[in-house]
């Protein structure tokens, strides 16, 4: 069942094509029909990172629990704060970090105190030590300090009760520090996502062989595993199948046998060789796309059992593309995560970027700064959807709508960074 026809006559190189589908409805179509994975496992924090929260995390404590000082200087009660005189303070202890000074603390005194120590009763304001003069063992202070200076008020972080992380967002490396302030060691996360992927083509060939005339190497087979190495994801990766009927309908039955989402690269074109098409015919619910973008027009997107799929199309720059605007989104919202936005952005190109009308373009592009500190960008040069050394010295995606017809020097375009792509 194709949700759009193909028309045989159509080649990839014709820019308007009214049976096109367009790039947000493509994506929308997708995300809704992908469903989020439910099941949930408690682990360690050690081994968080990466993983999608399936529980709120709550604060049971007060981070800090106590006020406590920001900076290395003296502790002293705001009412000693002279007006435009100075004031002398008899140093009467010290609060270290983690062993606090628990006597009472009275008017003209103050107390030494570290960056972490814990304040002492009654005082609230903190002189750094760079602004005293030591006298003895007392201090002179001056009229430059404010009440409630170089102090962190108790639950200045966070207060006991208080949501700290939602669920369903992506744990970093902060996240996971936040954790352990509150002394939680478990946590609630959504099992791992199984994503299992096979590249199609005779032509292929796996590093260590020696190819024949017509042949290459497989590299979406690594771009693919790269793309794919993501703490969230169980990848199996099921290897290169020739361009034959059967076997194509044998590797993605058992693909979808396990997996949530397979991949596939290749075979997705009009040509006499392309059997994923047939193999979703037979095997599950299809649709077979072509899609208003550029490189990377042909997609198949299906379902196979339980398995969400997706047909990418074999060139290597092309499957990377829509590796990025479709599988990843879908991913994320697979493995749990809430917002699947990526960022993008407008600054001026300082290259001339050719176009026609009809799809929007993913240029690869270079940003950086000009002479003025300005975000600008540049494309990699030549722009064919085999050049992958394009994709490889790119750090950013140039996105050029439907409409454009090219851009000149100095005009604004939108860039979507790598920054959060594998
Ligand atoms: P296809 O989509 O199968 O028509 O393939 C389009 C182009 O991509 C052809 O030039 C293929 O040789 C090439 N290609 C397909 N699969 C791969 C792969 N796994 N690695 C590198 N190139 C590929
Ligand atoms: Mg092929």
């Amino acid at each position: 069942m194709s949700d759009f026809t193909f028309n045989n006559e159509q080649s990839c190189e014709d820019d308007s094509d009214p049976s096109s589908l367009l790039m947000d409805s493509a994506l929308s179509k997708i995300l809704s029909e992908i469903s989020q994975v439910t099941e949930t496992q408690v682990i360690d924090i050690t081994e968080i990172l990466g993983r999608v929260l399936a529980q709120d995390i709550i604060a049971e404590i007060n981070v800090p629990a106590a006020a406590n000082s920001a900076m290395d200087g003296y502790a002293i009660l705001s009412g000693d704060i002279p007006g435009d005189e100075r004031n002398e303070l008899k140093i009467i202890g010290t609060s270290w970090a983690g062993k606090p000074y628990t006597a009472e603390v009275h008017c003209g005194q103050c107390v030494r105190i570290m960056t972490g120590g814990v304040l002492p009763h009654e005082t609230d304001t903190v002189v750094m030590q760079e602004n005293v003069q030591l006298k003895g063992d007392s201090i002179i202070i001056d009229a430059r300090a404010v009440k409630g200076d170089n102090v962190r008020p108790i639950g200045e972080d966070f207060c006991k009760g208080d949501t700290i992380i939602q669920a369903n967002t992506r744990l970093s490396a902060a996240h996971i520090g936040v954790i352990a302030s509150l002394g939680i060691r478990t946590v609630e996360v959504f099992r791992k996502l199984k994503v299992a992927y096979f590249l199609t083509g005779d032509e292929l060939r796996s590093i260590g062989e020696v190819l024949k005339p017509g042949q290459i190497y497989d590299s979406n087979s690594y771009t693919l595993a790269g793309m794919l190495t993501n703490p969230a994801i169980d990848v199996h990766k099921l290897g290169i199948i020739p361009d034959d009927k059967q076997t194509t309908r044998d590797a993605l039955e058992n693909a979808a046998a396990t997996a949530d989402i397979v991949i596939t690269t290749g075979g997705v074109s009009v040509g006499e060789a392309d059997y994923v098409r047939d193999a979703l015919e037979a095997l599950g619910k299809v649709s077979l796309w072509k899609v208003a973008m550029k490189p990377g027009r042909p997609l198949a997107f299906g379902k196979v059992v339980n398995a969400a799929f997706f047909g990418l199309p074999g060139n290597p720059v092309s499957a990377m593309v829509t590796f990025y605007q479709f599988v990843l989104p879908a991913i994320n919202k697979a493995m749990g995560i809430k917002d699947t936005t990526t960022l993008s952005f407008k600054v001026v190109s300082l290259s001339f970027l050719k176009k026609r009308p009809g799809r929007v373009e993913y240029q690869r592009g270079i940003l950086s700064r000009d002479n003025s500190g300005e975000l600008v960008v540049s494309n990699t040069g030549g722009q064919g959807s085999g050049i992958l050394s394009s994709m490889a010295n790119a750090n950013c995606f140039i996105i050029l709508p439907l409409e454009s017809d090219g851009v000149s020097p100095g005009e604004t375009v939108e860039v979507q960074p790598f920054y959060g792509l594998m």
